[in-house]
């Protein structure tokens, strides 16, 4: 069984993740896809949205798709949300998978300063899509990036790039401008029911 795990802060989901998500499961061929929202990111600074809120915002986007599932282990430990932790219990949990780790071309550039890279991909597969301002070109250059880790363990996959990030997501609630199309409509609604990103100053960074 290809199990893909997608790690992320999405703060909030959006459209340009859920191409990400479906891109690698139907290129991959992945049985399951597991979104798994960051509790406290090490690569992030400045106050996210609840982390819970978060979650539930990511099930609403993938409800009613049961290759897709939201898995909040991050958010339940204390401490850093180390990646190369949570395929660590993967792998216990799930010795019959074969595990695909799934990441933007922009987290790729930084992956060699992540927590044991090495790690992470002896345990998984690591595939990078790309994403809009880091096209599939410069993806061979974060190839070259990735030094000493073997390169037979990377993917590079290309989808039709869709110009969305959160940071313009929570931009846009703060405008009062719309978010019809950028993220499904049960998150849009959730935006509007909890009030998220109205009135919070944006993360520096
Ligand atoms: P922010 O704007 O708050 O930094 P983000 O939109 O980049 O957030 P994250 O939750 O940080 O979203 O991203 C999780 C993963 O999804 C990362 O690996 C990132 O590269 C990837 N990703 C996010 N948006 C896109 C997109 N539009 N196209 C391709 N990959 C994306």
């Amino acid at each position: 069984m290809k199990l893909g795990i997608f790690g992320g802060t999405f703060d909030p989901v959006h459209y340009g993740h859920l191409m990400l998500a479906e891109t690698c499961r139907q290129q991959l061929a992945l049985d399951e896809v597991r979104f798994v929202p960051a509790g406290n990111p090490p690569h992030k600074s400045g106050k996210l949205a609840d982390a819970h809120a978060r979650a539930d915002m990511v099930q609403l986007a993938v409800s009613g798709y049961p290759e897709y599932v939201v898995d909040r282990r991050e958010i339940r430990r204390q401490g850093p949300s180390w990646t190369v932790l949570t395929l660590e219990e993967l792998q216990i949990e799930r010795p019959e998978c074969e595990l695909f780790f799934l990441m933007g071309a922009d987290s790729l550039a930084d992956f060699q300063m992540w927590r044991e890279p090495e790690r992470i991909v002896e345990m998984s597969t690591v595939v990078a899509v790309n994403r809009p301002g880091i096209p599939l070109a410069s993806l061979a250059e974060c190839r070259q990036n990735v030094g000493s880790l073997n390169p037979d363990r990377f993917r590079f996959l290309s989808m039709p790039g869709a110009d969305i990030s959160a940071t313009d997501l929570r931009e846009r609630v703060r405008r009062r401008q719309s978010l019809r199309f950028l993220t499904p409509r049960a998150v849009e609604r959730f935006l509007t029911e909890h009030n998220l990103y109205r009135q919070t100053t944006e993360k520096p960074g």
